[in-house]
């Protein structure tokens, strides 16, 4: 994804209140990160383990998510709907977003299960294991960053969408 500002993080957000933008945490490390390496960027607040955030690039914008998980270490192994990762299942929670605008004031959410520090990027780009297509290293990962680029962008589209 390309780099962004700690200010254009914090105008990115699409459903945390102003106050809640001004005061969310910086992803850490941003001065040294390697963009290129994310296809979203995602942290969990130092001081509130139930609070994450992620940038996702969509088609037209960069959407800044707050989520909130009422139990952010994992009950039992599941698979993340953004990367879809069949190894990594150890550490996934079920994440909620406030719906932007109206909507989201009155309450309305979306949920899913997420890696809970947010590291799809990570994931999506490991190698292949010998029955996944470790022929062909290359194809495997970009399938799969492009998988993770296209569900979260259509999850951000929902948190989003006023309907
Ligand atoms: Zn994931």
């Amino acid at each position: 994804m390309q780099s962004l500002t700690p200010q254009q993080i914090r105008a990115s957000f699409v459903n945390a209140s102003r106050r809640e933008a001004a005061q969310a945490p910086l992803p850490p490390h941003l001065d040294d990160l390697a963009w290129e390496d994310h296809d979203v960027l995602g942290w969990v607040d130092p001081k509130s383990p139930r609070r994450a955030y992620v940038v996702v690039p969509t088609g037209e914008r960069v959407v800044g998510l707050l989520l909130r998980t009422t139990n952010p270490s994992a009950q039992r192994p599941a698979i993340c709907t953004w990367c879809e990762d069949v190894k990594e299942t150890e550490d996934v929670v079920l994440y909620v977003a406030k719906r932007a605008g109206a909507a989201g004031r009155n309450g309305d959410t979306v949920g899913t299960l997420l890696h809970a520090d947010l590291s799809c990027s990570r994931h999506a780009r490991r190698r292949p294991g010998r029955s996944e297509g470790a022929g062909d290293p290359e194809a495997f990962i970009a399938r799969r960053v492009a998988g993770l680029r296209d569900r979260s962008a259509r999850f951000a589209e929902r948190v989003l969408r006023a309907d």
